[in-house]
């Protein structure tokens, strides 16, 4: 049951993601997560090196859409200022934001790439729609409320069972 928690990739930041081959490849959109895959839940707002890669991830060819179960103050406040599209209170792993996600940006399942530090709503949410997901190390694990500290502990039990399986 644990295999729809496996990643296609993992990296462990945003940078280290290969644009150029997933554009190769046929991907054209990307739906982000914010809170610990973007910048740490606690920070408000991008940072150079974050707004740099939007620039790059535009450049590249590819749309961006953020993602999040936060609310709309926050991710509000973290994407106007450099005008990317979001969907806030997204309630993952559940499908309709992803479907949402996809429409702004006009792709379909197979040129969307999803990006998150979780297992249980970015990677679950995206495996059982046929997208490409992407999960990277959460930045500042101590800052989590505790639905995702339950997740934290879910993940490790699915990362053992993976692991002795030999998926991971
Ligand atoms: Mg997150």
């Amino acid at each position: 049951m644990f295999e729809r928690l496996l990643p296609k990739l993992r990296v462990e930041t945003v940078f280290d993601i290969d644009l150029e081959s997933l554009y190769a490849k046929g991907y054209r959109g990307i739906i982000t997560d914010l809170d610990n895959t973007l910048v740490g839940a606690k920070v408000p707002s991008a940072t150079p090196e974050l707004i740099a890669w939007f620039t790059k991830v535009k450049e590249s060819g590819f749309k961006l859409v953020i993602v999040s179960n936060n609310k709309l103050e926050r991710v509000s406040a973290f994407a106007g200022p450099h005008n990317i599209e979001f969907v806030h209170k997204a309630r993952k792993p559940s499908n309709a934001p992803f479907h949402r996600a996809m429409k702004m940006m006009g792709l379909s399942p197979e040129q969307t790439i999803v990006v998150g530090d979780q297992m249980l709503t970015d990677v679950l949410g995206g495996n059982r729609l046929g997208l490409y997901t992407v999960l990277v190390q959460p930045i500042a694990l101590h800052e989590e409320g505790i639905g995702t500290r339950f997740n934290r502990r879910v993940e490790r039990l699915a990362l053992s069972r993976l692991k002795r399986k030999g998926l991971w």
